[in-house]
């Protein structure tokens, strides 16, 4: 079996799981090719340049210092038995396991979720954008397969709405609100864009990008939907 590839880490963060000391391990490659993607050097399979064994290692160093490990990407999942293999591993030490997923691969998902504590799930637009914003047309069906996943197995969750205001307006928010809430989703976080990489083709502009942020009305509306909504500025 290949080798897990870690293309970055981050070694300290207080705001990747919730209320746990954590490290995240990007993982390389992307089935998804957002056009806000800020990490596209983890596109590419290939890009692995951590040693795993190294990593693992390091890990075992944090043990009594850190208590989650999170797996982020890229695409965490895209690689399949080899993430969940070190997912074991790393949770056999006596870490929480996080995700950070575009739900792009539910079965490995399913695979994954008795290993893992915690998961923060990308709803990126409405059905209509997604093959726009992400460049596959399956991409929002498996999402949604795996927020159901989610659901049915009753993991701890949040899901995370990121306003590219070049795909997502108040009514398409409003309308991803509704979905959730029609689930019982109850852990929600509205990020907003930053832009990383514009282009020609992609150019926002403050006013764009704070329009959600500073509408007392729609936050009220979403808080009132929710047991917790992050508003992430
Ligand atoms: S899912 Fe994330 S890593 Fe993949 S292309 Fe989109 S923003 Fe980039």
């Amino acid at each position: 079996m290949r080798d897990i590839q870690i293309g970055g880490l981050v070694s300290f963060t207080t705001i990747d799981y919730p209320g746990k000391l954590a490290a995240v391990l990007f993982l390389v490659g992307c089935p998804l090719k957002c056009a806000y993607c800020s990490n596209p050097h983890l596109l590419c399979p290939g890009n692995g340049e951590y040693d795993p064994e190294r990593v693992m290692d390091w890990i075992q160093s944090r043990v009594g210092k850190l208590e989650a490990i999170v797996f982020s990407g890229g695409e965490a999942l895209m690689q399949g038995n080899a993430t969940v293999d070190y997912m074991q591993r790393v949770r056999a030490l006596g870490f929480k396991i996080g995700l950070h997923t575009n739900g792009f691969y539910p079965g490995a998902l399913e695979q994954a979720i008795n290993i893992i504590d915690w998961v923060g799930l990308d709803f990126k637009a409405t059905r209509e954008k997604y093959p726009d914003l992400t460049g596959q047309d399956i991409a929002y069906n498996n999402m949604i397969r795996s927020l159901d996943i989610l659901i049915t197995h009753n993991k701890d969750f949040e899901v995370r709405i990121t306003c590219d205001p070049l795909f997502i307006d108040k009514d398409n928010l409003m309308e991803i609100m509704d979905i959730l809430s029609a689930r019982g989703v109850q852990n929600v976080a509205i990020q907003k864009y930053i832009p990383h990489f514009e282009t020609d083709t992609h150019k926002t502009t403050d006013v764009m990008r704070n329009q959600f942020f500073i509408d007392t009305d729609l936050r009220d509306k979403i808080n009132s939907m929710f047991k917790s909504v992050i508003w992430r500025e």
